[in-house]
């Protein structure tokens, strides 16, 4: 059985959820690797890795969602919640184009106290001062929470945000798209499986390109593993919007939920089916930011022909317990050491040259930045123009005034 599948794949052939399954459960897991190495082979004939140089910023980290697996949010009037001002927002996008980015990768918790108009002139005003930076910013069940809270429907939200600024779409909070886990994970609420599929075919309609992503190793069987990667695989046939795929392991320090981590075999078995389910998807991510450096190089020979972002500035996975850095000097080595030759990319995938480093003097980047210095409870000015919901975030609107 095992062998007619390993045949199936090699030839080109589709499998359905049984034969995923089967393969998942019974294959080695060096099969496993060759087979998705085989389909990164045939979408990808150069043997290139591509990586983008971007920050990931966390705009706040009030969040009413709560999710049980979530190590980074605070609640709302917790002395240790922040939004950023626009003008942290800009330092930090000086500092990317500084080392060669293009673009921010923006997520934050679902704080009642942003309304849309807050994004909007966030976007409005980092175009007006950065024409050509890019701005990959609200996963789906943000912009479910920008639509909840301004009783706006999806395509509207996504209209003006895109009218003000908005390029892509991150793709997470997907976690694991069947709601008996997102019930288990304390995350149905913040979005439901069809709602964040279906904020994802809201975007591609208006022509937006998103990423999706799936974190495993909570409360899921393998199963249920197969049937989030089918359910993208099925809005791909009917989109064609996603650009990449990016899986990664629940990280336990520091959560509610606890527990304890998936092994490294499990992250290169996970990685290398969705490589062979996701025939449709063209570009799979290494999650080095979760997994280190060495697995990370490791994920080229199990499907991935990526290695994700130039990690700047990381807080959710930090807070978690994973602390990886690799700057672009390591990411090249990484790359070049596993035998394929790096690229700098844009959202797109489309390449952009040469590692900036070799081009030019770049400031090495050691270690990660953070949203804010410990202990900065520092209110941003112009919060004040904006309603606050909550009665903590009225009160700190008076305390400002
Ligand atoms: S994962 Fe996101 S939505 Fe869930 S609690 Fe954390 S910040 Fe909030």
């Amino acid at each position: 059985m095992i062998e007619q599948l390993a045949t199936k794949v090699s030839n080109g052939a589709r499998l359905d959820r049984g034969e995923a399954l089967e393969l998942y459960r019974r294959a080695p897991t060096h099969l496993l690797g060759r087979l998705a190495d085989g389909v990164r082979a045939r979408k990808h004939s150069h043997p290139i890795v591509t990586y983008i140089i971007d920050r990931n910023v966390n705009y706040t980290n009030v969040c009413v969602a709560r999710c049980n697996f979530c190590a980074f949010y605070r609640t709302v009037g917790s002395s240790e919640g922040y939004v950023l001002g626009f003008d942290e927002i800009f330092r930090k996008i000086d500092e990317t184009i500084a080392v060669g980015g293009n673009q921010l990768l923006l997520q934050g918790g679902h704080n009642p106290d942003l309304p849309i108009a807050w994004y909007e002139d966030l976007f409005r005003a980092v175009k007006s001062r950065y024409p050509d930076f890019k701005l990959h910013a609200l996963s789906p069940p943000e912009v479910l929470h920008i639509s909840k809270i301004n009783q706006l429907p999806v395509a509207v939200v996504i209209a003006r945000l895109v009218a003000a600024g908005l390029d892509s779409i991150p793709g997470g909070g997907a976690e694991i798209l069947v709601d008996r886990v997102r019930k288990l994970l304390n995350c149905y609420s913040k979005a439901s499986a069809d709602e964040w599929l279906d904020v994802m075919r809201h975007a591609h309609r208006a022509g937006l390109r998103t990423t999706a992503t799936m974190m495993y190793g909570t409360v899921e069987t393998e199963e249920e593993r197969v049937e989030h990667m089918m359910r993208l695989r099925d809005l791909q046939d009917e989109t064609g919007g996603f650009t990449a795929f990016i899986t990664w392991s629940y990280q336990p320090e520091h959560t509610e939920r606890g527990g304890t981590e998936a092994t490294g075999v499990d992250y290169l078995r996970t990685l290398a089916l969705a490589r062979i389910v996701l025939d449709n998807f063209d570009n799979l991510q290494a999650s080095w930011v979760t997994q280190g450096g060495k697995v990370g190089q490791l994920s080229l020979a199990y499907g991935a022909n990526d290695m994700g972002s130039v990690m700047i500035e990381e807080n959710v996975v930090r807070a978690a317990g994973a602390a990886y850095c690799m700057d672009e000097v390591e990411i090249v080595v990484n790359v070049e050491d596993a035998g394929f030759m790096p690229k700098r990319r844009n959202m797109h995938y489309e390449i952009l040259g040469d590692p900036i480093f070799r081009e030019r003097d770049v400031p090495r980047m050691l270690a990660l930045g953070t949203a804010r210095a410990d202990g900065d409870t520092s209110v941003p000015e112009e919060l004040r123009q904006y309603p606050a919901r909550s009665r903590a975030g009225k009160q700190l609107r008076t305390l400002t005034n």
